[in-house]
């Protein structure tokens, strides 16, 4: 399989503490990979360094074949950042407008909306199960349902890749299945690559085909069911102590929000 993401070496500190250190990895094409690591294990900095919005002291990064300072076509990658859990619950737009916010991208402000545009609109929200709803007011949905509609808006510039930052923080815990179970069919039934980074190791899904566990350092990376069979002979030696923390509290069904 080819590679959409590709990492080398990659180092990151903040002024004098590395929180990056030695990172390789490979994100291959139609892949689902959720990289988990404790809060402060440096996965928002990965995030933003694949997204180009920070440069690296050391190391290399790939996308889509391409040297990240060379690489100009972002559409191809859409992002759904953490900041999407806490929208305001009182702003005046329906579903359908927020959804349409994402087509300004490649439009421009003040193109005129078409049919077609319509259409990609409620084909992004069929593909999130939020169709019914686009003439709701975003305020009046449910967290999960509103992280719905966010990676709707993500959907309608037709990306090969989607960034989720803690996608399921907003999610009611019955609800957490029947999202990665949407998740899952994105992956599979319109080929987009997906990357979510989560703090939470209990709700990792099957739906999940690669894990990579961060913690300053790559602890593992690999396919999810070579991470069972690890979780179940306890993490710690991978992960650090936190996790096997957060691992424990799952065999205890307690660890969803
Ligand atoms: P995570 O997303 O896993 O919670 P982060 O990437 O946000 O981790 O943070 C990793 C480490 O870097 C933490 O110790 C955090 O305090 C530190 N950090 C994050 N952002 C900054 C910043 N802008 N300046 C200095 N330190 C930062």
């Amino acid at each position: 399989m080819q590679s959409i993401i590709d990492i080398q070496h990659l180092f990151y500190r903040y002024e004098k503490d590395t929180v990056l250190e030695d990172i390789n990895m490979s994100i291959p094409d139609g892949s689902f990979l959720a990289i988990v690591g404790p809060n402060g294990s440096g996965k928002s900095t990965l995030l933003k360094l694949i997204l180009g919005l920070l440069k690296p002291q050391k190391g290399e990064i790939t996308i889509f074949g391409q040297e990240i300072s060379k690489f100009k076509d972002w559409q191809k990658i859409g992002y759904v950042s953490q900041k999407a859990n806490s929208f305001n619950t009182g702003f005046p737009a329906t579903v359908f407008e927020v959804v349409a916010s994402g087509l300004t991208k490649k439009l421009g402000l003040f193109t005129f909306f078409k049919k077609e545009h319509s259409l990609k609109v409620f084909e992004a929200l069929e593909a999130v199960g939020m169709r019914e709803f686009s003439n709701r007011n975003i305020g009046e949905l449910s967290g999960g349902q509103q992280q719905r509609v966010f990676i709707a808006r993500a959907l309608v510039s037709e990306p090969k890749l989607l960034i989720l930052d803690e996608p399921t923080v907003g999610v009611d815990a019955e609800n957490v299945n029947s999202f990665y179970q949407m998740l899952g069919d994105l992956n599979k039934n319109r080929a987009i690559t997906l990357l979510l980074v989560t703090h939470d190791i209990g709700t990792i899904s099957d739906k999940v085909t690669h894990v990579a566990c961060l913690n300053k350092h790559l602890h593992f990376h690999g396919e999810t069911k070579e991470f069972e069979e690890l979780r179940g002979e306890g993490m710690s030696e991978f992960y650090g102590h936190d996790v096997h923390l957060l691992a424990h509290h799952h065999e205890h069904g307690g660890a969803r929000k």
